[in-house]
């Protein structure tokens, strides 16, 4: 039962503390209260002061009695003693008389007044009847014999005058005490009532400030900060009932808010920070890094290297995983510090702190290293690579962030194009490099139909029996940048768009031309956009059929960047087209990291050994040993080897006798026009469109 109480009483204190609305009416009251006891006190006080100064008053007028009492005893004395001593005549007993009755009024003032005249003793009795002490006064000289007796009571009547005075003074100064009691208690209850009247209000205050308006004050700051967006708090739990009625929906819109905003900011697939996040959050570090000089960023933009292959091959929830594995490593590999966002696709953005001297480009060239092992995805490995485009933002530069971003666009657009697989950093020029490959992306339509374009044909010579070829290479004269090369005009086309159309028009300008050149073999390049076109084969075939040409003579050159053993829709259109009587090439060999693995999964006729394995023959014997180890390599899987790039005599040499079966470059012949090429050969040159082919062995020309 005590219990039950107890806890009643709990919870009322605690519900009247928790409430502010309970709390301050609570301190309402207690000051109301307060103020009433005051009153309450301070009246009772000021009531018993003036009980006791009337008190006071009756005392002092008591005294006034009192004294007179003495006087007229005195007097009643000196009287009769001049009676006594006979110096006064009969008359004297008037005079007796009235001072008797003077006497007996004192008397019975003081009786009134409420002096216990009693309490002096049974002597007071002697005051009654004074007459009858006149009267023996008066007889005395008559009656000798009572002199005696009046004598004595003359004396008693003077002691008890004094006995009066006596008392009459205790009870005055008493009195007196007690209404200077009674004023000290109404000081000390006014004084006590009003210090604790300041007490509460001290102590009021003192809550509303260190407890109430505080407590306003941050509820006001969380809500200052979730009008501005910011949700990255915890609404916090108050003791004040009415704030935290108020705080759990906040806490809870809060939440809401943070949700649909993390739904906003986060790439749905990988859980990663998306675009718009990032651009929040950078800006909001570059802000930050501006405003208290803080360090230096990076920002990277990073690609993943023909990413579309992944996707094709493995289907798109591996491609997803992959991205997401590699969202992880570059986290990983940078630090808690950096900020790795996806952008989309198969694209990053990434945004890093760098202090004191670190360098750029050696953290981006580490990120692209630490991309390149193989990812595990369980029953298979993926293996990847990124390009980096890279900037750095130095707090005092200001830079906007969309513009950095378009820097390192610019810079990882430079890495692309400069093999994949790197890092490059932003420089000025890579604007003007962009605006030009905008321009021949735009112009590439008009060329293509406005006969802008021709072909040019380089022989390659073949070093055994075999049939005389040419290379087909494209050239593009704009009319107002002059000649473009197709190394910088085909990856244009490849993004534009035009590449299948420019291919498809390359494939019959070229066969076109073939007809011209009985007993000529071809080379075609071919885009890796081209072989995933829709009917490649078949139309490839019906142009041939068309133009009476058979496939043996035509040799399809495919760059070894494009990442066949991973691509089997590249690899089934290969092999159709090998099964159809087409030779395939891979060219530019010696230049991309997956050249040997590529070896096992396509039976290659030919291989075209790189320029740049080439070039060094001569002077360096590593680049020897290296060149050697390729054709080499490439006879044993039973494929021809094409020395490109000779380009001097000196090169002869160690191509031979390395083992090469063709070669090609600018010391056998440049590249020369349609019309040059049966001069050239020395063939008699068949009518365009004369599908009469026969097999001419052409003379070589060194
Ligand atoms: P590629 O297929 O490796 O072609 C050989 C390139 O090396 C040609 O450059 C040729 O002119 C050049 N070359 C040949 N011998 C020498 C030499 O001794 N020294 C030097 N320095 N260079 C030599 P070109 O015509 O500028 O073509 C560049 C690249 O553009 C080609 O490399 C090929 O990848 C691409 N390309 C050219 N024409 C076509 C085409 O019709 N279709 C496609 N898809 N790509 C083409
Ligand atoms: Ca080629
Ligand atoms: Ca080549």
């Amino acid at each position: 039962m005590a219990g039950v109480s107890e806890n009643r009483w709990r919870s009322i204190v605690l519900g009247t503390v928790n409430s502010l609305e309970r709390r301050l009416v609570g301190a309402l009251v207690l000051i109301a209260i307060s103020i009433g006891a005051l009153q309450v006190f301070s009246q009772y006080s000021a009531r018993e002061v003036s009980n006791r100064s009337l008190d006071v008053q009756t005392a002092a007028e008591d005294m006034q009695h009192a004294q007179q009492l003495g006087e007229l005893v005195g007097e009643f004395r000196i009287a009769g003693n001049a009676r006594l001593s006979r110096l006064s005549t009969d008359d004297q007993g008037t005079l007796l008389t009235d001072i008797a009755i003077q006497i007996g009024e004192q008397l019975n003032a003081l009786r009134l007044s409420g002096m216990p005249l009693y309490r002096i003793g049974p002597d007071m009795a002697a005051f009654d009847d004074l007459d009858r002490q006149v009267d023996a006064i008066m007889a005395v000289p008559r009656e000798p014999a009572r002199l005696e007796g009046v004598i004595q009571r003359n004396v008693m009547l003077a002691d008890l005058a004094s006995a009066i005075a006596m008392t009459a003074a205790e009870r005055r100064d008493a009195a007196q005490a007690q209404l200077d009691r009674a004023v000290t208690d109404w000081q000390l209850t006014v004084s006590a009532a009003g210090a604790v009247t300041v007490v509460l209000v001290i102590l009021i205050l003192f809550d509303l400030l260190a407890n109430i308006l505080p407590a306003l004050r941050r509820m006001h700051g969380m809500l200052r900060r979730l009008a501005d967006g910011d949700l990255d708090f915890e609404v916090e739990k108050f003791r004040l009932r009415e704030l935290e009625d108020l705080s759990r929906p906040l806490e809870i819109f809060r939440r809401n808010a943070q949700a649909v905003q993390n739904l906003a900011l986060t790439d749905p697939s990988t859980g990663m920070p998306n675009r718009r996040a990032f651009l929040e959050r950078t800006g909001a570090r570059l802000a930050d890094a501006a405003a208290k000089g803080g360090p230096r960023h990076l920002l990277m933009l990073v690609d993943v290297d023909r990413f579309k292959h992944v996707n094709d091959d493995f289907g798109h929830a591996a491609g997803d995983r992959v991205v997401k594995l590699i969202g992880e490593r570059m986290t990983e590999t940078l630090g808690p510090g950096a900020l790795v966002a996806r952008l989309g696709g198969d694209e990053f953005a990434l945004c890093l702190p760098l202090d004191g001297e670190a360098d750029g480009s050696a953290v981006a060239s580490r990120l692209v290293a630490a991309i390149r092992p193989p990812f595990d995805l369980g029953t298979y490995a993926i293996a990847v690579t990124i390009s980096v485009g890279t900037v750095e933002a130095a707090p005092a530069d200001a830079v906007a962030i969309e513009e950095l971003l378009h820097r390192a666009d610019l810079a990882l657009y430079a890495a692309k194009n400069g093999g994949r697989n790197r890092a490059l950093g932003f420089a000025p020029e890579l604007e003007e490099d962009r605006e030009l490959d905008r321009a021949l992306e735009r112009d590439l339509a008009r060329a293509l139909l406005g006969g802008q374009l021709r072909m040019v044909y380089q022989p390659i010579l073949p070093l055994h029996e075999a049939d005389p070829e040419v290379e087909a290479l494209i050239r593009w004269e704009h009319p107002e940048l002059g000649d473009i090369s197709p190394a910088r005009f085909i990856p244009a086309a490849e993004r534009s768009g035009l590449m299948v159309q420019l291919g498809n028009w390359i494939i019959e300008r070229t066969l076109s031309d073939l007809t011209r050149w009985p007993g000529i073999a071809l080379s075609i390049n071919l885009s890796p956009l081209q072989l995933q076109q829709d009917g490649f084969v078949p139309f490839l075939l019906d142009r041939c059929r068309h133009h009476a040409i058979s496939p043996r003579r035509v040799i399809l050159e495919v760059t070894e960047s494009l990442s066949i053993e991973n691509n089997s829709r590249a690899l089934l259109t290969l092999e159709l087209l090998r099964n159809a009587g087409f030779r395939i090439a891979l060219d530019d060999f010696g230049t991309g990291y997956s050249s040997l693995s590529m070896l096992k999964t396509f039976k290659f006729d030919r291989l075209k050994i790189d320029r740049s394995l080439i070039d060094d023959l001569a002077s360096d014997s590593s680049a020897q040993a290296v060149f050697e180890a390729a054709v080499t390599m490439a006879l044993r899987i039973g494929a021809q080897v094409v020395a490109e790039g000779i380009s001097d005599e000196k090169l002869i040499a160690p191509v031979l006798a390395a083992g090469c079966t063709h070669l090609q470059g600018f010391h056998c012949s440049r590249p020369i026009e349609a019309d040059a090429v049966a001069a050239h050969f020395k063939i008699r040159e068949v009518a365009a469109g004369d599908p009469a082919s026969g097999q001419v062995p052409g003379t070589l020309a060194a």
